[in-house]
């Protein structure tokens, strides 16, 4: 059976050829422990270390401001908790938005056992952080503000620019997941000022379990995984070296092939959008088309709900079905609510695979109706 055209790459993305080549070694050849000073540790610790200088040079900071985690959910869960626990004598009052990922609001959540609070500061109907109610929430309480880079369901980019001076300005520290912005949408940590950044593997061509996280030099949180002195002895456990090696490459690559892969991208996302308005009458974009990340596309139809579309197209076209809180954060009204798909394309999606998945979904809507 044919396989369906893949548009769901901020689900996940297929490792890279040449990251795959890069980790080959570190799964037989080169197995030691990277926390031993013999010959064996060395020849993973040194890869271990280049990976480190990759990640940093595309975030742009330090390699001893990086720390390797086991994915972007356990980088926000160290971010979140690790802040809140290491500041608590300052404050307990945490802001965040509401189109955070579950992996920052379930942290928040879990904070209140301890006696912290989270204010959600709402967005605009492209889904853009309303700025000056963030400013507006801070008391004296406030120790984190964690506001994700590019949102996962509609692509919206926040205006990281603008909150980091606000945080700079009270002196409160800054988070941000930016899992959906490596190899899209630039972030460079130290412009704007950022504190603490989470990033994964497989939304960037790299692994699965391992990602990364950036903490400012000065900067002291909590550890989330407590155990033996790896990584300066702020995340334990011995390290995924391969995954890393593989992180490490598929970040250089990113920074390598940035304008050919944000060109296509973007080339394919307009094509999809352009091919969707041109099949059908009536379709809304959840979102902003400019103001968003180059590979994901919000739309929503009319003539099914998005689990009905789903259904008949997932033999065919593989996206993400919307039914999330990120469409009742942007005020989605009901009609279009009930009926949105995610589609998000790759640095390798063709013409041709956005002509054929727009000819199914309207083969598939023409029936119905
Ligand atoms: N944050 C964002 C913005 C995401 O898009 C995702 C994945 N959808 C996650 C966190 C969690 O990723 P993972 O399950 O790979 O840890």
């Amino acid at each position: 059976m044919k396989k369906p055209i893949y548009l769901d790459y901020a689900s996940s993305t297929p490792v890279d050829f040449e990251v795959v080549e890069s980790m080959e070694p570190y799964l037989e050849k080169y197995f030691g422990n990277p926390s031993c000073s013999h010959l064996f540790g060395i020849e993973t610790k040194n890869p271990m270390e280049h990976a480190r200088k990759q990640v940093a040079e595309l975030l742009g900071c330090q390699p001893d401001e990086i720390v390797f985690t086991g994915g972007v959910t356990e980088s926000n869960n160290h971010a979140i908790k690790g802040t809140a626990f290491a500041y608590q004598n300052r404050g307990k009052h945490i802001i965040s938005t509401t189109i955070e990922h579950p992996s920052i609001t379930r942290c928040c959540k879990f904070l209140e056992l301890f006696g912290f609070t989270t204010t959600y500061i709402p967005v605009d109907k492209y889904g853009v952080v309303d700025v000056k109610q963030l400013e507006k929430s801070i008391t004296d309480q406030t120790i984190l503000v964690s506001v994700m880079h590019v949102n996962n369901q509609i692509g919206t980019i926040q205006p990281l620019d603008e909150i980091s001076r606000i945080t700079r300005k009270y002196g409160i520290i800054l988070h941000s997941d930016a899992t959906q912005s490596v190899g899209k949408v630039a972030l460079n940590v130290k412009m704007p000022e950022i504190d603490i950044v989470s990033t994964s593997g497989h939304k960037s061509y790299a692994p699965k379990g391992v990602g990364a996280l950036y903490i400012r030099n000065g900067v002291q949180i909590e550890n989330l995984i407590h155990g033996s002195k790896q990584e300066k002895g702020r995340r334990a456990g011995t390290e995924n070296v391969q995954g890393i090696v593989g992180l490490g490459k598929a970040y250089e690559i990113a920074g390598r092939d940035w304008e050919k892969n944000v060109s296509n991208m973007k080339e394919m996302k307009e094509l999809l959008y352009k091919e969707l308005k041109r099949n059908f009458k009536e379709i809304h974009l959840n979102g902003h088309l400019e103001k968003s990340s180059p590979d994901i596309l919000n739309i929503s139809f009319k003539g099914m709900t998005s689990g009905e579309l789903y259904n008949k197209m997932k033999d065919f076209v593989a996206v993400t079905p919307d039914t999330s809180y990120v469409l009742d954060a942007i005020n989605l009204s009901e009609e279009w609510k009930k009926c949105a798909i995610r589609f998000s394309v790759g640095k390798r999606t063709t013409k041709n695979e956005i002509i054929e998945a727009v000819s199914i979904i309207k083969k598939i809507l023409d029936s119905a109706s």
